[in-house]
C-alpha cells in the first residue's frame, strides 16, 4: 500500500521537476529578469512581469484557494518553487514580498474581499503595500495614531500618516491598521482596512534608502473614505488581525529573503573561486552556517503555519537567524570582492552594493533585534526583567 506521506512526497518533486523544466524552457524569454535595473520603476515592471509568468504557468497559484484565484494544495509547494526562482539567479518578485505577508491574513480574515481584490494582486497586477509603523509607533506599535472613524454607515474616515511602508509611493492599495477609539486604547479598539492608495486625500513621499534606491515611502491621509467591505477581520479585532499576519513575515517572507541570500552566498562563493584568498573558506563557510540554521528554523514555522498552528514567541529567533544570515552573507560579498565590490561601475557590482545596503536594515525592519533579544529573554527564557521590574 502506498504511504499517504511519499506519494505527496513524489508529487511535490514532481511538480519541482516541472517548475525547473519551465524555467529552462522559459530562459530567452525571462533571462533580462535577472538583471538589476538602475530605477525603481523598471525593477516594479519587471517584478510585474515575472508575477504573470508564475501565475500563469500556475506556479505562484500553489497553496491559495480557488476563491482567490489560487489551485489549492499548501503553500510549502510555493515557497519551495520560490526557493528555486531565486536558486536560479532570477529575484523574488517585489509583489510578492508583501503580498506573502499581507495576503494570508487578508484570505482568512476578509474572504469575500479576498475574492474580490486577491486575483489581481496575483497576477502582479497590482502592488500592495503594508501601513503598520507611524512615526512615533514602529517598535511599540500599539501606540499607532492613525484614526479610521467609522460613520452611521458603516464607512471609515481616515486620518493619519504611516512611514517607512515599503513601495507605498508606487503601490495600488494598503493594508492599514488603523484605531476606532483613542491612542491610551492602545491594542484595543484598532481596526484593519484594505485602503486604495489612488483615493482622494492620500498623499505620499518617498524615502531614499541609504543605497539611494526609492523603495520606502511615508504615506499620508487626510479625509480618505473607505467603504465598510473594506474590514479585514472584524471592527475591534485589529490587533489580533495584525499578530495573526506577521506570523507570515517570520514564515513566507523569511523564506523568500532566506533564498536570495542563499542565492547570493552562491555568487560570492563561484566569483571568488577563480581566486581563492587568505580566510576565505572561514567567512564562507560561517556565512553557509548561518543559511542553514536560517533555513531549517525558517521551515520549521512554515511547516506549523500550514498546519494552521499559531507560532508565537519562538519566531523572535527566526528573526535573529535572519538578520545575522543576511548580513554574514553580504558582509562575505564586501569582503571577498573588495575591489569590485567598492568601485565596480557596472549593474553587478552596483547590485551588490545595495542589497549590502539593504542587509544592515535586516535588523530593524518587521521588529528590531533588540526587540527580538528582549521576547527572548522575557518570554522564552523567563529571566529577570532589567531594572528588578
Ligand atoms: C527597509 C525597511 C522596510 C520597512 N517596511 C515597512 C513596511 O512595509 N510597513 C511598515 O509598516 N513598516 C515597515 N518598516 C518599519 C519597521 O517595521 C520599523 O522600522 C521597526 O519596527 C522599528 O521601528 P522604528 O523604526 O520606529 O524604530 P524604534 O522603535 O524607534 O526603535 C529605534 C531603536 O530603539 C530600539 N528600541 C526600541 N524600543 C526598545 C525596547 N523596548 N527595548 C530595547 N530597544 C528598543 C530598537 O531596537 C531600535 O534599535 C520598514 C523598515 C525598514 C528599515
Amino acid at each position: 500500500m502506498n504511504n499517504p506521506v511519499t506519494v505527496a512526497h513524489r508529487e511535490i518533486g514532481s511538480v519541482l521537476a516541472d517548475f525547473d523544466r519551465a524555467l529552462t524552457e522559459a530562459e530567452a524569454e525571462l533571462s533580462y529578469l535577472r538583471d538589476s535595473p538602475e530605477d525603481m520603476a523598471t525593477e516594479l515592471e519587471h517584478s510585474a512581469s515575472l508575477m504573470r509568468w508564475l501565475y500563469d504557468g500556475g506556479w505562484t497559484r500553489h497553496g491559495w484557494s480557488a476563491e482567490v484565484g489560487g489551485s489549492g494544495g499548501s503553500a510549502l509547494v510555493r515557497c519551495q518553487i520560490l526557493e528555486r526562482l531565486a536558486l536560479r539567479g532570477y529575484p523574488i518578485p517585489n509583489h510578492l514580498l508583501v503580498l506573502e505577508v499581507v495576503g494570508p491574513a487578508v484570505a482568512k480574515h476578509a474572504p469575500d474581499l479576498a475574492a474580490r481584490v486577491l486575483p489581481a494582486a496575483l497576477r502582479g497586477e497590482e502592488l500592495w503595500s503594508q501601513g503598520f509603523s507611524e512615526p512615533e509607533a514602529g517598535s511599540d506599535l500599539a501606540a499607532l495614531r492613525t484614526v479610521a472613524a467609522p460613520d452611521a454607515d458603516g464607512t471609515f474616515t481616515v486620518n493619519g500618516q504611516k512611514i517607512w511602508t515599503s513601495y507605498g509611493w508606487r503601490a495600488d492599495r494598503m493594508v492599514l491598521l488603523a484605531r476606532t477609539g483613542s491612542v491610551t486604547d492602545r491594542h484595543r479598539g484598532l481596526v484593519m482596512l484594505l485602503v486604495d492608495l489612488d483615493a482622494p486625500g492620500v498623499q505620499t513621499r518617498p524615502i531614499a534608502l541609504a543605497s539611494g534606491r526609492q523603495e520606502l515611502a511615508e504615506v499620508f491621509f487626510t479625509d480618505v473614505r473607505v467603504p465598510a467591505d473594506r474590514v479585514i477581520g472584524a471592527v475591534g479585532a485589529g490587533w489580533a488581525v495584525a499578530m495573526d499576519l506577521l506570523q507570515y513575515e517570520r514564515g513566507s517572507y523569511a523564506w523568500m529573503r532566506m533564498a536570495t541570500a542563499s542565492s547570493n552566498l552562491a555568487r560570492i562563493v563561484t566569483a571568488v573561486a577563480d581566486g581563492p584568498q587568505n580566510g576565505a573558506e572561514a567567512v564562507l563557510g560561517s556565512a553557509y552556517l548561518g543559511l542553514a540554521a536560517l533555513r531549517a528554523r525558517t521551515a520549521t514555522t512554515l511547516r506549523r503555519l500550514d498546519a494552521a498552528e499559531v507560532v508565537g514567541a519562538e519566531t523572535s529567533i527566526d528573526k535573529l537567524l535572519l538578520s545575522t544570515a543576511e548580513q554574514d552573507v553580504l558582509d562575505a560579498a564586501a569582503q571577498l570582492m573588495a575591489g569590485d565590490f567598492l568601485f565596480g561601475d557596472h549593474s553587478e557590482a552596483r547590485r551588490w552594493r545595495d542589497d549590502w545596503w539593504y542587509s544592515r536594515a535586516a535588523s530593524i525592519y518587521g521588529g528590531a533585534r533588540e526587540i527580538q533579544h528582549g521576547i527572548v529573554a522575557d518570554r522564552l527564557l523567563s529571566l529577570p526583567r532589567e531594572g528588578g521590574r
